[in-house]
């Protein structure tokens, strides 16, 4: 079977850099299920699943822009410290999480000068290629109920 529409892919995958280093990886933690076809899985990977079947290994360099974007300076913005949480430390690299109408949004410190804080709303991986290393594991059709939540259910995927 072929990966297409409402189908549920597992796999396994490395995601690297272009420096080689890992950002995050199926190992340890076992393959991964998803439903193709409903924006689950970022645009440049799900079109190199496409058609893909149990077996099939590849890699693809997915640039910026069909994965998390190009980073944006007018997401940085500059906002009181007293606007976040009083017991939280507030150094750069620190990430806060912001819920906003359209998501839960990562917030990452750039800079802390006296009272103001620049805060970076770009994504963490904006403007990063991606490498990824992907091996399918299984093709199945996906339930009903697993298109209609957006994930998959079972083993590699969510539990409802
Ligand atoms: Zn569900």
């Amino acid at each position: 079977m072929q990966i297409a529409q409402n189908t549920v892919a597992t796999i396994d995958y490395t995601l690297t850099n272009d420096a080689g280093e890992v950002l995050d990886s199926s190992e340890g933690r076992g393959p991964m299920a998803y439903v193709h076809g409903v924006g689950a899985m970022i645009p440049g990977l799900e079109k190199e699943l496409e058609g893909k079947a149990g077996g099939d290994n590849f890699d693809i360099r997915i640039a910026p822009e069909d994965a998390y974007g190009q980073r944006s300076e007018e997401l940085i913005h500059a906002v009181p410290r007293a606007q976040l949480p009083p017991d939280a430390p507030v150094e750069p690299g620190v990430q806060f999480q912001a819920e906003t109408p359209d998501g839960t949004h990562t917030l990452t410190v750039v800079k802390v000068e006296g009272d103001t804080v620049h805060m970076d709303a770009n994504h963490p991986l904006a403007g990063v290629a991606l490498n990824f290393k992907v091996d399918v594991r299984e093709v199945r059709e996906a339930t009903a109920e697993e298109i209609e939540h957006g994930h998959a259910h079972g083993k590699g995927g969510q539990e409802h």
